[in-house]
């Protein structure tokens, strides 16, 4: 099943020049989002992940869907001031300027076995934010999946650079 076909390309979107890959028409497909969730978790099935960590908000509804195959718990890292108990913030860079996500502070057991999930990657300053977020908490981090890929901006090279291997199901060429 080709998966790619079902992701839909918005050009000039959130401004001129982004080609936004949108996964909405993937998520709505039936086959095509059980198979995505399928492709995300085959790595892991014998990982021994005891934690999926999900990016608000795509990477919720991938995250969520995971885990339960894994027979996991979820955890969500979300944009700052949204989570209601005590919670821990990184800053990432934007094009312009700065944001911040947070994951509650004892959303994780030192040592936890997590797997990373969110919908795409591209120049990894999201991802690594999460990545120093789940090594605060002392989460022993397997990998990170992903659906798609934009291998020009570097991002999941970024990652394994640190050494946390990627998983991803497709890749788009440019940005
Ligand atoms: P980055 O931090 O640069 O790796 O950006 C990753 C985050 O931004 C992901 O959560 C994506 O949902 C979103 N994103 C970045 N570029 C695109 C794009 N071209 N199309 C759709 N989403 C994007």
């Amino acid at each position: 099943m080709d998966l790619k076909q079902l992701v839909r390309t918005i050009p000039d979107y959130p401004k001129p020049g982004i080609l936004f890959r949108d996964v909405t028409t993937l998520f709505g497909h039936a086959e095509g989002f059980r198979e995505c969730i399928a492709r995300l978790a085959a790595p892991y099935r014998d990982a021994g992940v005891e934690a999926v960590v999900g990016i608000e908000a795509r990477g919720f509804i991938l995250g969520g869907a995971v885990a339960d195959r894994l027979g996991t718990g979820f955890v969500p890292i979300r944009k700052r001031g949204k989570l209601p108990a005590k919670a821990i913030g990184q800053d990432y860079e934007l094009e312009y300027g700065v944001d911040v996500i947070e994951m509650h502070e004892d959303a994780l057991r030192p040592g936890e076995r997590v797997l990373l999930v969110d919908d795409l990657i591209a120049t990894g300053g999201t991802a690594m934010a999460a990545v120093k977020l789940i090594a605060r908490l002392g989460g022993n981090l397997l990998g990170a999946a992903f659906v798609i890929d934009l291998p020009d901006l570097g991002g999941a090279r970024k990652l394994e650079a640190e050494g946390i291997p990627c998983h991803t199901l497709m890749a788009f060429e440019g940005d």
